[in-house]
């Protein structure tokens, strides 16, 4: 077995070509990055109002084919406002999948609301519509256009799935199910810039979309995020809740609510204007990856390599693969992050965090199966 993977190390040298230290997801800075941030130190408009913000809303907005773009300082804060925007707040509850990242979640406890968490698929390790339903069909009933959870008696306003690793999930069938019950569609579009879902990308199937253009995304602008929506009311107080609630006036200062602080700095959005040029660059990079890592693979009858979900085209923008079982992973990953390969699991279910513990689950078969065998495997740009 472990000839098997210094083999598997061996290739991913080969396709980086380099025998250094390799981590996961590394940035690629290849294009104008370095004149848009001179320009913009050079404008002295470096802080949160500037040409380059406005200038990333508007192409971002026509790349994913949203009517409005609201760029905020990480995907956090993007997901907490779209969850604001959704109308969610103390009392009430958010359904979500237990395989995400810790931010979908954070994002939810920020507004007050409690997290429900249903199984993922295994076709596309995003939130199982199957899942939903059935949670929904067990436990909930539909008083005056709202969907009342029986066992608390809230109200569970929102439902947050995650296209994971950036392969979309079931999300047309997901939005009929929370139209059927009254429940707003909040899409966790953190890691799937890039994906499409029938043809439309991801994000956009929801009232709002948040992503996210972190260090380790296929994008990034060091730290960042977006909201999308095709509804001017909630792009309006999108920008307005994101702008500390300040009321447009020449010189008074006047907040009119509650606001954060949460707008992306122009130099951010310098280095991200200059990323998203090379997003179709960066994806086709990604694609040839794929393929090359499907080919290799074909060979290993232990180990699952995870392509694109049916209806789907995937940013592939993290690499997995299913070992046999827990052994294995953790063998693998003790292996390949010794021998000079950065590999690591996926995250650990979110329901089994302490600050979560205690949230309503439907039954979770699913994505405890991906936890004991889910290893993300070198994804960055090989050019
Ligand atoms: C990256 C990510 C976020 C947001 O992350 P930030 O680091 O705040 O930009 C949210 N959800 C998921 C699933 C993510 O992967």
């Amino acid at each position: 077995m472990m000839q098997n993977y210094q083999a598997i190390i061996n290739f991913i040298q080969t396709l980086y070509k380099t025998k250094e230290f390799l981590p996961l997801h590394e940035p690629k800075f290849i294009g104008n990055e370095k004149k848009y941030l001179n320009e913009c130190i050079d404008s002295t408009y470096v802080s949160s109002v500037g040409a380059f913000v406005d200038r990333f809303e508007k192409e971002f907005a026509e790349y994913v084919g949203s009517r409005y773009a609201i760029a905020t300082v990480n995907g956090t804060a993007a997901l907490h406002i779209a969850l604001l925007l959704a109308d969610v707040g103390r009392d009430d509850e958010v359904i979500t999948q237990p395989l995400s990242f810790v931010a979908t979640c954070n994002a939810i406890s920020y507004t007050g609301a409690e997290p429900i968490f249903v199984d993922v698929d295994l076709e596309t390790m995003g939130m199982s519509p199957n899942a939903l339903e059935l949670f929904l069909e067990q436990n909930c009933q539909i008083v005056d256009a709202k969907c009342i959870n029986k066992t608390t008696n809230k109200i569970i306003k929102a439902c947050v799935p995650m296209h994971t690793f950036g392969h979309p999930c079931k999300i047309d069938t997901i939005s009929e199910i929370c139209e059927k019950w009254y429940i707003t569609l909040v899409e966790d579009s953190a890691e799937s810039l890039g994906s499409f879902y029938k043809e439309k990308h991801t994000g956009t199937f929801g009232r709002v979309g948040a992503f996210s253009f972190n260090g380790n995304k296929i994008i990034t602008s060091g730290g960042g995020g977006v909201i999308v929506t095709d509804d001017e009311t909630l792009a309006k107080r999108a920008k307005h809740l994101t702008t500390t609630a300040k009321v447009p006036h020449k010189w008074e200062y006047i907040h009119d609510e509650i606001g954060y602080n949460y707008r992306m700095p122009n130099l951010n959005a310098a280095l991200l204007v200059a990323q998203l040029e090379q997003l179709e660059k960066f994806l086709a990079s990604k694609r040839q990856l794929t393929k090359k890592y499907v080919d290799f693979f074909t060979d290993y009858e232990n180990i699952d390599f995870f392509t694109q979900p049916k209806d789907a085209s995937s940013n592939y923008w993290l690499q997995a693969i299913l070992l046999q079982n827990r052994d294995e992973r953790d063998k693998f990953l003790e292996f390949t992050n010794t021998h000079g390969i950065m590999t690591r699991p996926v995250w650990r279910l979110l329901n089994n965090l302490d600050m979560f513990k205690d949230a309503q689950c439907g039954e979770l078969t699913n994505a405890l199966y991906l936890q004991e065998r889910v290893v993300n495997i070198s994804s960055g740009v090989a050019l």
